[in-house]
């Protein structure tokens, strides 16, 4: 099959040609239609996460079609569409994922991290960390749901009820979770790059009340904000942003130092937290959620063999919505 291979971090992927996986007695084989680019994947390539499977291939938002099935399997049969997300093995034994906190279980391995990923023709996956699609969504559509909207999802949960959201960096997750903050009576304040006119055009379109720079503040004290831009000078000025008791999520998985800043920033029971991967609770409740708003999704494709040059429009921030790679011929 065709993949694309992460071998030296800081290097690009490398066209391969490369086995077909064989599913274990768990595992769906999967022929790949589409897979979604993500941050985090930049990240991986850039070698700014630690101790990934080598050679390894990337992308953990793969909508596929299921080829073949191990012995085991019996929530999914050959012909069925189904999504890979991030989370693609948990322990079921630890601490944590005995108190529904798998996305924290010890043992957590992850697709595209540590099980091969999407960027090829083929891939293998647990069956139990596999969703059915919804079905108003085509494969190109529905790839950003699996990661952007999913951790975006947990992301928003995690901020709370409040009705003034702010959220920094307009990029893959902020263009799902503005649709769906406003859905749910919120309103959405965008922050971006200074000077970025056209990603604060592109969130007023999906509804935010007011887009400005990341530097500005806004109109009003915010009830929470969500952090997807992997910058830590911005943690500060989204402490600065929130009211008391606002509460601050970094979404995403790995962030630039954040610099020291005044404890009167925190003061007043504002709240700063993290959000890691995934719960399958998360990804049931988004993928049932997102086709009654009904989200919308804005996707720029690039050949597999393209994956470099889709990496590297990601890192110039010159996308609207998501990048996904376009894998099978149905797509
Ligand atoms: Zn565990
Ligand atoms: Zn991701």
């Amino acid at each position: 099959m065709r993949a694309m291979i992460f071998e030296t971090p800081g290097a690009p992927l490398r066209s391969v040609d490369w086995p077909v996986p064989s599913p274990g007695p768990e595992q769906l084989l999967i022929r790949v239609q589409v897979c979604g680019v993500c941050r985090t994947d930049l990240h991986l390539v850039d070698g700014e996460l630690p101790n990934p499977k080598i050679p390894l291939v990337p992308g953990h938002q793969i909508v596929g079609t299921v080829a073949a099935v191990g012995q085991a399997v019996e929530r999914f049969a050959v012909g069925d569409r189904v999504g890979v997300p991030w989370l693609g093995w948990t322990c079921g034994r630890c601490r944590y994922c005995r108190s529904g906190r798998e996305n924290l279980c010890d043992a957590a391995r992850f697709t595209g991290y540590q099980i091969d990923g999407g960027y090829a023709e083929y891939t293998a996956a647990d069956q139990r960390f596999c969703f059915p699609l919804p079905a108003g969504y085509a494969d190109l559509q529905a790839a950003p749901l699996l990661c952007a909207g999913l951790i975006g999802y947990r992301c928003l949960k995690l901020a709370g009820e409040g009705e003034d959201l702010g959220l920094y960096g307009f990029g893959a997750a902020a263009h799902i979770v503005a649709q769906v903050a406003r859905h749910q009576g919120r309103r959405v304040y965008a922050f971006t790059s200074p000077g970025d006119a056209a990603a604060q055009d592109f969130a007023r379109s999906l509804g935010a009340v007011w887009a400005g720079d990341s530097s500005q503040a806004p109109p009003r004290p915010l009830d929470a904000a969500i952090i997807f831009a992997p910058v830590g000078g911005l943690v500060p000025a989204a402490l600065r942003a929130v009211a008391k008791g606002g509460v601050v999520v970094c979404g995403g998985i790995h962030m630039s130092d954040i610099p020291a800043f005044p404890y009167e920033i925190l003061w007043g029971e504002r709240v700063l937290r993290s959000v890691a991967n995934l719960t399958r609770l998360d990804a049931e409740e988004f993928l049932a959620l997102a086709p009654t708003i009904p989200v919308r999704t804005t996707v720029r494709s690039f050949p597999l063999e393209a994956a470099n040059l889709a990496l590297e429009t990601l890192r110039a921030g010159d996308l609207h919505g998501a990048a996904a790679l376009l894998v099978g011929a149905e797509s």
